[in-house]
């Protein structure tokens, strides 16, 4: 069988893969479908196609893997990913062998092949994991300085606690949705500078924010804290994440307990789990961090990715118009840091739990990851190609946001979350 390892840039894969998917061998995202007229399931993305795990489990292509019944027939991926890094990793490598190009076990498998490898356009992706609890940090030092001179003092941008602390507060789980799922407009209470009280109604500044989440695999007792070193075995993979916002909502309420309303009506997520061991080619180093972090905080060699991200407004019947390009490795706070500070108190943590990055911003201004920052508060409206302008989000619009990797030998990719907005009840 030889080791070859799953990341091996002259791997191909006897499934074709177009130069420009996202999906090479490389990558093997793991995702829930749901095949016609039968119960959902883990699948492996390749090229155009899903790769159906349960079908390759039941006719004995993972014997010897001591895997549980039916490990793969479950609605969501947090019974596998719960396995661990040592079993899902072994299970990425044979999943790697199965579809290399000299590898005939399933090429040649007729019967097998055609129940195990599935166009993707003909099934239904559903929500990866169950997340029991979600939480969002605020680690890009761009967005916070942008936020920090809007709202507050130029000259004092970031607060003092920012440069020592990942900031973060625990988000609203239940109204996660899937790529695809459609939103409402959001009301609630808004008060402008000028008025004596508020007034209740649609948000009028709705806005996306671009993230990236991780998911954490295994359970950790109630006491217990991860360390930076040991973090990334936690860490399963990550998804492409909007973090929708109503910033007149909060801008009225946030004070003094922070984020509530304007936040917890919606954030969306793209199918595809990329596994970190997939973006291990694109690891990079992150910021200089000045101050020094306290010591549970530091962390030994690089541990940021290098992940090109875009979004992009699609008006109704209108078309596509990119208007943020940014990157995944401009975060001041590592995922490490993250998870160990989240834990340094004895937080537990669980399968499918899902940890938003914070707004991803970039140095310059067409990489801001918000309508906030890229019309600087409604001041500088973003002109679309069909000649309409936008300073937040308005109804009917589509946001999608794009993410890959991309090096010398290869791309791969995360998909995109898509999300259209509808107008609000009234
Ligand atoms: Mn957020």
């Amino acid at each position: 069988m030889g080791m070859i390892h799953a990341n091996d840039p002259s791997l191909t894969s006897w499934i074709p893969v177009a130069p420009d998917s996202d999906f090479p061998i490389q990558n093997l995202p793991y995702g829930i479908f749901k095949p016609s007229n039968r119960a959902p399931r883990v699948g492996v993305a390749i090229g155009d196609f899903v790769l159906d795990l349960h079908v390759l489990q039941e006719t004995g292509y993972f014997e010897g893997f001591k895997l549980p019944f039916q490990i793969f027939r479950r609605p969501f991926l947090n019974d596998f990913m719960a396995l661990g890094k040592q079993k899902t990793n072994r299970v990425r490598e044979r999943i790697s062998e199965i579809l290399r190009e000299d590898n005939h076990e399933l090429r040649e498998n007729k019967i097998v092949r055609h129940r195990a490898v599935i166009p993707m356009e003909e099934v239904e992706m559903q929500m990866p994991v169950f997340a029991r609890d979600y939480t969002d940090f605020y680690s890009s030092i761009e967005h916070a300085t942008n936020v920090g001179k809007m709202f507050r003092d130029p000259d004092n941008a970031l607060l003092p606690n920012w440069k020592h602390i990942p900031v973060g507060y625990h988000g609203r789980a239940s109204s996660i949705v899937l790529s695809g799922t459609s939103i409402k407009r959001p009301s609630g209470q808004t008060k402008a500078d000028t008025a004596d009280a508020p007034t209740f109604g649609p948000s009028k500044l709705l806005d996306f924010e671009l993230e990236m989440a991780f998911v954490t695999n295994v359970a950790t007792p109630m006491g217990d804290s991860i360390s930076t070193t040991h973090a990334e075995t936690f860490i399963f993979g990550m998804v492409l994440f909007n973090d929708w916002s109503a910033r007149d909502i909060q801008k009225w309420e946030y004070v003094p307990l922070g984020p509530f309303l304007g936040k917890n009506f919606a954030s969306s997520i793209s199918p595809w789990v990329v596994p970190l061991e997939a973006l291990e080619p694109f690891r990079v180093g992150g910021p200089k961090q000045d101050p020094e972090p306290l010591p549970y905080l530091k962390q030994e060699g690089p541990k940021n990715f290098d992940i090109n991200l875009e979004v992009a407004i699609q008006p109704n019947d209108g078309e596509e118009h990119t208007v943020c390009r940014s990157n995944f490795k401009h975060m001041y706070w590592s995922m490490s840091q993250q998870l160990a500070h989240h834990t340094v108190n004895g937080c537990n943590i669980n399968p499918g739990d899902l940890y938003g990055s914070g707004t991803i911003s970039g140095p310059t201004p067409d990489s801001y990851g918000s309508m906030l920052e890229l019309s600087w508060r409604g001041t500088k409206p973003i002109t679309l190609p069909d000649g309409s302008t936008r300073k937040f989000i308005e109804d009917y619009d589509t946001v999608v946001m794009r993410g890959y990797c991309k090096n010398d030998n290869y791309r791969i990719g995360f998909g995109e979350v898509r999300t259209q907005v509808l107008p609000a009840y009234l």
